[in-house]
């Protein structure tokens, strides 16, 4: 019997693909098969060795070089994803896009300003919308969309509601957006991470923050990238195409509570 790749001849782009949860996604589908674009807003030294990485496992990617939450960012994105995509000699279209790059403002309320409220929906609500926007004509019909959102659009959690808000909405485009591309068939669906092991924790390196996150999975530890980038990799499968619109817990658990 003869086993084929999940995602081979199918070309993916991961935002904020360069580390964190959008590295181990962009590692993920490139070892199933994908020509992966690795976006990146600041750090073209993560997304060249995430590249390497992704090479020297026999896949395929490039780095596209776009800063979000700044205007014209979408429009940005896209044409360097077509310049880049180009040079590798690959045909036009995309088949996976995954909305993966967002900022937290782990503020309390009293202490956010205008200027991080802006910020935070610019870069996690803004552009995706303007990213799918942008990118109707280049997605495939039968392709996917996977955004990443958090548990927090769920259950809620103290000192990120600027954030949580941004995501909640990220939800929203999800379930709106699966009912206008279904006649496509493409499917729209949120994956939704827990407390998970990258730099966007920084208050991990806290042991007593770590042990409480850690014992909030029904597992007892701390979500990893590959956790997330697994699930990703199914949901933009040909085994998921029966799923849109849905909000997919990645989260070991969390909200079973004790
Ligand atoms: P991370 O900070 O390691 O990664 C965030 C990515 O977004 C980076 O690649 C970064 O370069 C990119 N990015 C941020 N601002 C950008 C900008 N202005 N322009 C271009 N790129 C930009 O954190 P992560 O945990 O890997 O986060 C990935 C996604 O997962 C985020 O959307 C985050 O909200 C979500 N998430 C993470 C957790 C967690 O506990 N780690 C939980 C729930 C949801």
């Amino acid at each position: 019997m003869t086993t084929s790749l999940r995602h081979e001849g199918r070309t993916a782009l991961v935002t904020g693909g360069s580390r964190g949860i959008g590295r181990a996604i962009s590692r993920r589908l490139a070892e199933e098969g994908a020509l992966v674009a690795v976006h990146y807003g600041h750090d073209l030294t993560a997304a060249e060795r995430t590249v390497k990485e992704i090479e020297a496992e026999g896949g395929r990617a490039f780095a596209v070089h776009a800063e979000l939450g700044v205007p014209g960012d979408a429009a940005t994105l896209w044409e360097a994803f077509d310049r880049a995509l180009a040079e590798q000699g690959a045909g036009p279209g995309l088949d996976i896009l995954v909305n993966n790059a967002g900022i937290t403002v782990p503020r309390t309320i009293a202490h956010v300003t205008e200027e991080d409220y802006d910020r935070v929906f610019a870069i996690n609500t803004k552009a995706p919308f303007f990213i799918v926007q942008r990118g109707l004509d280049r997605l495939r019909d039968g392709g996917r969309i996977v955004n990443i959102s958090s548990v927090a659009t769920k259950f809620g959690y103290p000192a990120i509601v600027a954030y949580t808000m941004t995501k909640a909405a990220l939800d929203y485009l999800t379930l709106a957006l699966a009912k206008e591309l279904g006649p496509r068939g493409i499917t729209v669906n949120s994956v939704a991470p827990g407390y998970t092991e990258t730099e966007i924790n920084p208050t991990l390196s806290i042991p007593e923050i770590r042990q409480r996150y850690s014992d909030a999975s029904v597992f007892g530890r701390l979500g990893r990238p590959a956790d997330i980038a697994d699930i990703v990799s199914f949901v933009a499968s040909d085994d998921a195409r029966w799923t849109t619109g849905q909000w997919i817990d990645a989260s070991g658990g969390v909200h079973l509570g004790i």
